[in-house]
């Protein structure tokens, strides 16, 4: 008999426990992981994040071969399809038991349960094992036995949770046990269906050279960020032009580092203090990243495109396409704007701040539908990330959990005046306002613009529609 560990989003080999237990059973270890192309187009899952995700599988692949397990990549379309492609796997390889790490979406919850149906059903025996969140969703609750909405209040039990019931990660598996050299010949691994019919992964070319993969680049990025940048995190984060933040999200949205890992080189930077008040700001950016997945678990409405907040189903957002092709473009006329589209697009990477900034310009002062922003940003973002992705967008429109308050609408211009003082961000992606000086660079006025698009619209006059558009809704 053999055991198989279904990856999906966890893929590496340190602080895996379905790797690890099924090691300990003795018998042969196969890995599997299946490509669901019309699922993920679906997900609007993005070339970036899919590149991403298929060159980290192949350095997968090639880690778990040094260590005697074989990984076979298989394809079935959409997640209705997988229960059958995993179980004519499992059979062929004689397996007694599929191991794999849960996951939060509502269609990954179907996907997994018709799984374990599936399984049980073939006599199969399933593990499922928690490495999403540092703390399970369904343990953090109010006295009264409901889900927190608030993120402070969800913070205190979660920190209190997290230090309590605290394990250090487990160290990576070693070749021991029954070896396995090759996958039976008709199970070839087949990384195509992660491009869509016409994309080429040369078309992100740049992107591999930016976005180097692999569990060994995860945990370099984590040991430079914190050596180099935690202590000023708290200080640092909120300016784009300065290297303060980890850019570890590509890594953990796919998990070649988990976010154990993350929390485990935090707490020794912290020498144990799980209070440590300067470098408690790092650890609330995972205590977030945990908050949208408990948000997504707990309230499936948000996996289904609805606002978390009801009455925000009635915002009459505009229909302006030209508008969001602009914004898409990074040709708003609005600069900071801008340059963040355009990190966007040459870097499948933006800046938390700059996130906001772009998600509340277009769903306040465009007044269009936070959900073609989701979308986009899905497109992508090489960290493309549903729940993360999802929580920042109904935040920044105001229809979320704990979301940013309606009349509180961030002015594009004096956050380029606050947190890119000197222009250095939006110079090196708006390099036709390079030549303008500190002050004039953050909103230029016609004259000063030369070939740089007018702005779009008027930031006075737009906060003030999109206010009006929020105080009307009962
Ligand atoms: P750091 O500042 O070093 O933080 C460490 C880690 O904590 C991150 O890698 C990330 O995993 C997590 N984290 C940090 N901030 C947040 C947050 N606000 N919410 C949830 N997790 C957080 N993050 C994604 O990973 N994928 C997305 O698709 C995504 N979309 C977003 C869309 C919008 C509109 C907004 C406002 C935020 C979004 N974020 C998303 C959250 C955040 O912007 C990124 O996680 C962060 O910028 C990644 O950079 P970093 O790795 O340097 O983060």
């Amino acid at each position: 008999m053999a055991q198989l560990i279904w990856f999906r989003s966890d893929l590496r080999i340190a602080d895996h426990l379905p790797l690890t237990l099924a090691r300990q059973s003795g018998e042969p270890v196969y890995g599997v992981f299946v490509v669901t192309p019309a699922q993920w187009q679906q997900h609007n899952v993005g070339l970036p994040k899919r590149d991403f995700w298929a060159r980290s599988l192949i350095a997968l692949r090639a880690k778990l071969a040094s260590k005697g397990i074989q990984l076979a990549v298989l394809s079935a379309d959409t997640f209705a399809q997988v229960p059958s492609v995993l179980m004519a796997f499992a059979k062929d390889i004689g397996c007694s038991r599929i191991l794999w790490h849960r996951e939060y979406g509502w269609d990954e919850r179907q996907r997994d349960s018709a799984v374990c149906e599936a399984s049980r059903r073939a006599g199969i025996a399933t593990e499922v094992c928690e490495d999403r969140c540092l703390v399970m969703p369904e343990s953090v609750l109010t006295g009264g036995g409901t889900p927190y909405k608030v993120f402070s209040a969800f913070k205190r039990n979660w920190l209190a949770q997290l230090a309590d019931q605290w394990r250090t990660p487990a160290p990576a598996i070693r070749k021991s046990g029954e070896v396995v050299e090759q996958l039976p010949s008709q199970w070839q691994s087949e990384i195509a269906g992660f491009y869509r019919d016409g994309e080429d992964p040369k078309q992100v070319q740049a992107l591999a050279t930016l976005w180097p993969v692999g569990e060994a680049e995860a945990s370099r990025r984590l040991q430079h960020f914190l050596s180099e940048h935690v202590r000023a995190y708290g200080e640092a984060r909120d300016f784009p032009a300065r290297p303060g933040t980890s850019q570890l999200s590509p890594y953990l949205s796919i998990g070649s580092i988990s976010a154990r890992q993350c929390a485990a080189g935090w707490l020794a930077a912290a020498e144990g203090d799980w209070h440590d008040p300067q470098l408690q700001v790092w650890l609330n950016e995972l205590a977030w990243r945990d908050f949208y997945h408990y948000v997504m678990w707990h309230f499936p409405k948000v996996s289904r495109n609805q606002p978390f907040v009801d009455k925000t189903r009635a915002v009459a957002w505009r229909h302006a396409p030209d508008d969001f092709d602009a914004w898409c473009r990074g040709d708003t006329g609005i600069p900071l704007v801008d340059a963040a589209m355009r990190q966007l697009l040459a870097t499948g990477w933006m800046h938390n701040r700059l996130r906001m900034v772009a998600a509340m310009f277009l769903t306040k002062n465009l007044l269009i539908d936070w959900r073609k922003g989701e979308a986009f940003f899905m497109e992508r973002l090489v960290d493309a990330d549903f729940a993360a992705n999802n929580g920042g967008w109904q935040w920044s429109a105001s229809t979320g959990t704990d979301a940013a308050p309606y009349f509180r609408v961030f002015n594009p211009v004096s956050q380029s005046q606050r947190f890119d003082p000197e222009g250095a961000f939006i110079r090196q992606w708006v390099p036709e306002l390079a030549h303008l000086t500190n002050k004039q660079i953050h909103m230029p006025t016609a004259d000063q613009r030369g070939d740089y698009s007018a702005p779009l619209v008027d930031l006075k006059f737009s906060r003030q529609r999109a206010i009006e558009a929020f105080a009307s809704l009962s």
